[in-house]
């Protein structure tokens, strides 16, 4: 039996793109081939990576004059040191809101002058800072959209006149924002875009003038612009499983719909933790993810036994990051609210029992 899967990623897709995505390992779209066994350079994988391209332009309303769309390998992670090694002149502005800014920053400093501007990690990152104050030229802002680990959200961004660039990793899609704010935009695949393998980034093509240092063609996002992500061998299948969830988001009625549900789920979850005195969250109530929803038990009640009775009612992944501990519920598109008032169910039951 399926599982209902609350990991924080790799994560739950769609059915639909599970369903063909596995089709398209047999034979894709009835050509006689898998889609592991077809060349990257064929018509056939041509127009899915630049349909993927097109969904991706469609999803986040970014006009095609302006901004470049790119699959590429190595992760989020990979993309610290590529943003670094592309813009970081002189000076940076990191905000610190969590591990993966805490990573991006360490990759950062290989290449140039890093200034924290803001942190949150006086408050083990419970909060999102604002009315950050930045008092000199940066080459550019960098943010974490999303905070996975601790739970955490910037629900508005910060302002700025230096190029803004996000890790949006794990809420990319999950809600309408305003994209053309970004200069840069980078996400690993593997939570709400498809399967674990690529990285979408999307550049805007201002920003490439500013790269001025010469770079390893590996490394350079012109180079692979120029190449159109086909520098070397793409990975093709993960591609394939963006465009499939793509399609999904796009039938789905769009990330205006998608969002709806998602603060539908987040909501429901945040008020059962809020409500249920078994139960406390960890990030502050403003700063809170619509996406990782964090929490703890108070400590006359057994977590043990909330583990096992999650475990019996075919609930999965619910453990929180081990640097933090607790509970961490992943709320990706793919989640229904269903699988929430399951869960929530399981926590009031939970508190009369535990
Ligand atoms: C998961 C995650 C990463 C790590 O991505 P990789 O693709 O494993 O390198 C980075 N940043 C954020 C915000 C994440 O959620």
């Amino acid at each position: 039996m399926k599982k209902i899967n609350f990991n924080a990623g790799p994560s739950a897709l769609p059915n639909v793109v599970f369903k063909k995505s596995s089709e398209a390992i047999k034979e894709l779209d009835g050509i006689g081939l898998s889609i592991l066994e077809i060349s990257h350079r064929s018509k056939k994988f041509s127009e899915i990576i630049s349909r993927a391209k097109d969904l991706t332009l469609e999803i986040t309303g970014l006009e095609s004059n302006e901004y470049e769309v790119l699959f590429l390998q190595g992760g989020a992670s990979h993309q610290y040191l590529m943003v670094a090694s592309n813009f970081l002149n002189n000076t940076a502005g990191y905000i610190n809101t969590g591990t993966w800014s805490e990573k991006a920053i360490a990759e950062a400093k290989f290449y140039g002058n890093v200034i924290e501007v803001a942190s949150s990690k006086d408050k083990n990152h419970t909060y999102i800072p604002k009315d950050i104050k930045i008092s000199c030229d940066l080459d550019y802002l960098h943010i974490t959209s999303n905070n996975t680990i601790f739970g955490s959200q910037f629900h508005e961004f910060p302002r700025t006149d230096s190029p803004l660039i996000a890790d949006m990793s794990s809420d990319i899609f999950s809600r309408k924002i305003d994209f053309s704010k970004f200069d840069l935009i980078y996400a690993g695949a593997q939570k709400n875009i498809g399967a674990a393998g690529v990285t979408l980034v999307i550049i805007n093509k201002e920003l490439l003038k500013k790269n001025k240092r010469k770079i390893p063609s590996i490394l350079s996002y012109q180079n692979h612009i120029d190449k159109q992500s086909l520098y070397n061998t793409p990975p093709v299948f993960s591609i394939y499983t963006c465009l499939l969830n793509m399609n999904w988001i796009l039938k789905s009625g769009g990330i205006e719909l998608i969002e709806k549900q998602n603060i539908e789920k987040a909501k429901l979850l945040y008020n059962e933790i809020d409500n249920n005195d078994a139960f406390y969250g960890f990030v502050n109530n403003s700063d809170r993810s619509n996406m990782n929803v964090t929490f703890g038990i108070n400590k006359n009640y057994n977590s043990e036994k909330f583990n096992e009775m999650c475990l019996k009612n075919n609930i999965h992944g619910i453990n929180g990051h081990r640097s933090v501990g607790g509970f961490r519920v992943s709320l990706y598109n793919a989640i229904s609210i269903n699988s929430v008032k399951i869960l929530v169910e399981i926590m009031q039951k939970f508190n009369k029992e535990g």
